[in-house]
């Protein structure tokens, strides 16, 4: 079975959902969505305290300001230019969505209220309550229905991207439901796949947040960019990882360690609670390795996080999500008690190697959302930045897509029928008989040596032992077995397939991060305590090979802002 589409979105979170609505515009185009769940089920249906834009500038902000506060979060390692761009196409998607129809929370005037976070310098982060991400889920999808030449493929497994001559072809996907594996030829392809925290063990992201789609472009010869620069969230609840939002310290939550001391004092006196993510997450570290944590389940000690002074009237409004998390799985009401929190892996800054507008190096590819590093969060991601790079580059990536499938008369011709055989093959010859691991052994054991030795803080001979383990497990892979052999909603297999993209892209990050000889943003190294400018002010590019990823390293844009100390 062969299907034909002009353009491909691999991926219905808010970047995916945003591209095929800019694609589907022309009406002469016929634009298909694929997700490996249900569209509405995608991980951005979790962002919760809200979404970056400057909608003020009579009051006081500026896009200067929320570039400057990027550049500086980021430890200066994103691109200034594409910092630039950012800022000024975020406000434009705030209004978009607002006539499409959300329902922003607004202040007392009525005009759209805006919450502080962390790394911020101005109150910037528009929300919808704390469930910002479903009302934007929402509305993207209320708005694709208008368009009648997208086609919605969920529950379809995309297993790999066809690229021959440096010239995108297709995709081969295995639909879920029904078992099928075909081939779809396109003119233009978004990856829109989203991030990989799986292979952590605890994190705040969704089990399907297996980084498939970073995988797939790396095997088919994408480079990967600055994998090694993993975010950790100050705040994921102990012991489910489940994330308790940024929002609940910038609606003026204290951080309390064992002495009920609000501890940031120590790190970052101006910005306290509202300091960026990777500084608070090494204080959080410092205080539980110096004994003033306290004692959680399976070694997940924690501090707190404490919004009992906010008040009931005020957690109900601006943070139900917050305290019904609380109080289902943890049995707490945040209104009377502290909330348990620690460092949970949140978000991958690095991701497929792409330009200013999203174009990778293979001719009729584009990248949207977390999969993509392109780069705008260098070494550390403010809070609130994602979600409005997903609709940036959500649309930038559909306008772009959509002009190339509109230039391109007939489709590229298709690679060998072998090489369709052979991805078939990779995908359902896992049914042999004397295969003996276990998917879920081998990514437990992953997870495990990336927390403990790729998490907040780093060392020379941790990452070692884990780029070791990771080697060893990745021979493990040819022998997984998968013990249902049907091919209908086959989970066993799904779990065998994921696990080989965690493996292929946690080699990457860790011989990433051993190679970084420095300290920046979210990459702490204890044996390299200092960021190095002279020596590391570069991009990682990592390209796969089959015994390990071969780097080299390319120039940061720095266009206006050279980079001097941060301190918050
Ligand atoms: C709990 C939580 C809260 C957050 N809160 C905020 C916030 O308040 N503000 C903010 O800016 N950011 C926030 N973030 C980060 C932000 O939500 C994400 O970075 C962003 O939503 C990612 O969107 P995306 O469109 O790139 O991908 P996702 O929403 O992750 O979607 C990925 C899509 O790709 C599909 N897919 C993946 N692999 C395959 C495959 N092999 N075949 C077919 N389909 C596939 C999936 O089915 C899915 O549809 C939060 C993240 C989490 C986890």
């Amino acid at each position: 079975m062969s299907i034909k589409h002009d353009v491909i979105v691999l991926g219905s979170g808010i970047a995916g959902l945003r591209a095929a609505i800019e694609a589907a515009r022309n009406p002469d185009l016929d634009v298909a969505i694929f997700s490996k769940v249900q569209l509405m089920r995608s991980h951005s249906v979790c962002a919760e305290g809200g979404t970056a834009a400057v909608m003020q500038p009579d009051e006081g902000d500026s896009l200067e300001l929320h570039a400057w506060d990027t550049v500086r979060g980021a430890d200066f390692l994103c691109d200034q230019d594409v910092v630039m761009r950012f800022v000024e196409e975020a406000p434009k998607e705030i209004l978009l969505l607002e006539h499409w129809g959300i329902p922003w929370s607004r202040r007392p005037d009525g005009r759209i209220a805006q919450r502080p976070f962390g790394g911020h310098t101005y109150n910037r982060a528009v929300f919808a309550a704390d469930k910002t991400g479903f009302f934007e889920m929402q509305t993207l999808y209320d708005t694709l229905q208008k368009y009648s030449n997208v086609t919605r493929y969920d529950e379809c497994y995309v297993a790999s991207v066809l690229i021959k001559d440096n010239v995108f072809r297709g995709i081969t996907v295995w639909s879920l439901a029904d078992g099928d594996f075909f081939l779809v030829q396109g003119k233009a392809l978004i990856i829109a796949s989203g991030g990989a925290c799986r292979m952590f063990a605890f994190t705040t992201y969704s089990l399907t947040a297996t980084g498939d789609g970073i995988a797939m472009a790396y095997r088919a010869g994408l480079p990967v960019k600055d994998v090694e620069f993993v975010q950790f969230h100050p705040t994921g609840l102990v012991p489910s990882g489940i994330l308790i939002t940024e929002a609940a310290r910038g609606e003026g939550g204290y951080l309390l360690n064992n002495e009920n001391s609000r501890f940031m004092e120590k790190y970052a006196s101006a910005k306290m609670e509202l300091a960026p993510r990777d500084i608070i997450a090494r204080a959080e570290m410092t205080e539980i390795e110096e004994g003033r944590g306290f004692t959680g389940p399976d070694g997940l000690d924690y501090v707190h996080v404490d919004l009992r002074h906010l008040g009931p009237a005020r957690i109900y409004e601006r943070l139900p999500l917050i305290r019904e998390v609380a109080m289902r799985f943890n049995f707490i009401d945040p209104v009377e008690e502290p909330i348990p929190v620690r460092p949970a892996a949140h978000y991958f800054m690095g991701g497929v190697h792409a330009d200013i507008d999203g174009a990778t190096p293979v001719e009729g590819i584009w990248v949207a959302g977390e999969v993509a590093c392109l780069s705008l969060h260098g070494a550390n991601r403010l809070g609130s930045n994602s979600t409005a790079e997903c609709l940036v580059w959500g649309r930038i990536a559909g306008q772009q897509a959509a002009g190339r499938a509109l230039k391109q008369g007939a489709f590229p011709t298709l690679p060998e029928e072998a090489a369709l055989k052979e991805e078939e093959l990779r995908v359902f010859g896992r049914f042999g008989a004397d295969a003996t691991e276990s998917a879920f052994a081998v990514r437990r054991e992953l997870q495990k040596v990336m927390d403990a030795e790729v998490a907040v803080y780093r060392t020379g001979p941790g990452l070692e032992t884990a780029l070791k383990k990771v080697k060893e497990l990745k021979q493990a892979v040819p022998a997984i077995r998968v013990k249902d052999r049907g091919r209908v909603y086959n989970t066993d297999l799904l779990s065998a397939l994921e696990i080989e993209n965690l493996l292929d892209l946690a080699e990457a990050v860790v011989a990433g991060a051993l190679a970084r000889t420095e300290s920046r943003g979210a990459h702490a190294r204890r044996d390299f305590p200092q960021r190095d400018d002279v020596n590391w002010l570069k991009h990682t590019l990592a390209h796969y090979t089959p015994t390990g990823p071969r780097i080299e390293y390319i120039p940061v844009k720095v266009t206006a802002w050279e980079p001097i100390e941060r301190k918050y």
